[in-house]
């Protein structure tokens, strides 16, 4: 049976970053920019945030890109910090509005925090230094300290200071206790959207640990997994894809671009799915706008 979309006519981006969160491009831009990279399905995810979401939809209609809602969940799994899209969401459903807010509603004192731990190895001011680089006020991440912390002259660039500065163990980092992984897929599947696990080779988990993350994830209701993301090796992604066959779950693609001059990947330049996986969107016809 033909599918409803051509996997090869589709070029979706489902996964990046504006200024709401810890992009420097507003929604439009980011609207502007994949479509004029061939982007012909794309959802704007920021992190714990969806007050981007109808600029980007405004946007996206006006230059006729397809378009879904999206978000990128914080969620703490086995001491790991692991991340939930959720695409096709209603950004008015209360109950995932008011888990975002919970969600975000800790990063102030983190980066207090953070700060104090900057300021024990020489680096001072790096509260109110991160906060420049901030484009809403309810979402300071680490992203904003590491691009202070490059432009101080710290670091050549984020990648470093992230190393250096704001992984486990370092000087900057502080752990923090996000949603649940029960919590996140919730709020996505009764806010009508899919829930997605974010760039699984990028957490540091065994063999066993991953497999209890997946076996959570469907028995909460997740649906899919990233299968394409920059983050993703070839390796990673025939790996994810076998995941994914394994598991019963939809298969996702996305660049994660946060910026013109600090991402890996631009919108739109992710190699197609591999052919075996059924692409999420075949779940989602029904929420594009
Ligand atoms: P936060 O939500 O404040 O913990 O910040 C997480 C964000 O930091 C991620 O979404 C990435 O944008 C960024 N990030 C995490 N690890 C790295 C890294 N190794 N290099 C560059 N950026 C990173
Ligand atoms: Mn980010
Ligand atoms: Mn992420
Ligand atoms: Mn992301």
């Amino acid at each position: 049976m033909p599918r409803p979309y051509n996997r090869h006519v589709i070029c979706a981006d489902l996964h990046c970053h504006s200024t709401a969160s810890d992009g420097t491009l507003a929604p439009a831009e980011l609207a502007a920019r994949a479509k004029a990279a061939g982007v012909n399905l794309w959802a704007l995810t920021d992190h714990d945030d969806i007050s981007g979401q109808s600029q980007a939809k405004q946007a996206a209609a006006a230059c006729g890109l397809p378009f879904l809602c999206g978000v990128e969940i914080s969620v703490s799994f086995a001491d790991v910090t692991v991340h939930i899209v959720g695409l096709g969401i209603d950004p008015e459903n209360p109950e995932l509005l008011a888990g975002l807010a919970h969600t975000r509603s800790g990063r102030e004192r983190r980066a207090q925090a953070m700060a104090q731990g900057l300021a024990h190895v020489g680096i001072s001011g790096a509260y109110q230094g991160a906060l420049q680089y901030v484009g809403n006020p309810s979402l300071i991440s680490r992203t904003h300290f590491a691009r202070f912390l490059v432009a101080q002259g710290h670091c050549q660039d984020t990648s470093e200071v992230f190393r250096r500065y704001l992984t486990p163990g370092k000087p900057g980092y502080v752990p923090h206790e996000w949603a649940t992984l029960g919590q996140a897929v919730q709020w996505i599947t009764h806010a009508g959207g899919v829930a997605v696990v974010a760039h699984p080779g990028r957490y540091p988990f065994s063999p066993t640990a991953e497999y209890a993350l997946f076996s959570e994830f469907k028995q909460h209701g997740g649906q899919a997994v990233e299968v394409i993301t920059s983050a993703h090796s070839s390796a990673d992604a025939a790996r994810y894809a076998d995941l994914a066959l394994e598991f019963n779950l939809l298969a996702s693609t996305g660049s994660d671009f946060h910026s013109p001059t600090e991402s890996r990947c631009d919108l739109g330049s992710m190699p197609p799915l591999p052919g075996q996986v059924t692409p999420v969107w075949e779940a989602l016809q029904h929420r594009v706008h």
